[in-house]
């Protein structure tokens, strides 16, 4: 079920519990700001998520109140992530939903790293 990403960040969050290790998670990276790892249901050969430190429920929220060094960090890692899977040179595809429109189902930003083949069309007619 979308979430509406307006709301007041809940802490109680299944992302949240995994920064806390609350609940395990298959880890790929990890630094000061942000944590990657593998989506529970994968939709390509690659499917990892970056998440942010910090309690961001979304893109929205994030880009509008994240302190710069934050948003370096995240996306620094986000591209790094990329490259130690292997991504670059055969491509791959970032992608952030936002809201009910975007589909998003969990209330903590999220980018999702999609590759291991071609993807196609970006938005399925
Ligand atoms: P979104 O629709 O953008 O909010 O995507 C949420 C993603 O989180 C989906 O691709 C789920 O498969 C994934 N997901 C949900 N719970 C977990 C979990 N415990 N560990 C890893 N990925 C998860």
């Amino acid at each position: 079920m979308p979430i509406d990403p307006t709301l007041a960040y809940d802490h109680s969050n299944i992302f949240a519990r995994i920064l806390r290790g609350e609940i395990p998670a298959k880890k790929v990276y990890e630094d000061d700001f942000a944590l990657a790892f593998h989506d529970i249901a994968p939709q390509a050969p690659v499917h990892v998520l970056v998440i942010p430190k910090g309690a961001y429920v979304s893109w929205d929220d994030f880009s509008a109140h994240a302190p710069a060094e934050e948003i370096a960090g995240f996306i620094r890692a986000v591209g790094h992530v990329a490259r130690e899977q292997g991504l670059v040179a055969p491509g791959y595809r970032l992608l952030a939903n936002v809201g009910m429109d975007g589909g998003q189902e969990v209330p903590h930003l999220h980018v999702h790293l999609f590759g291991g083949k071609p993807l196609g069309r970006m938005i399925a007619a």
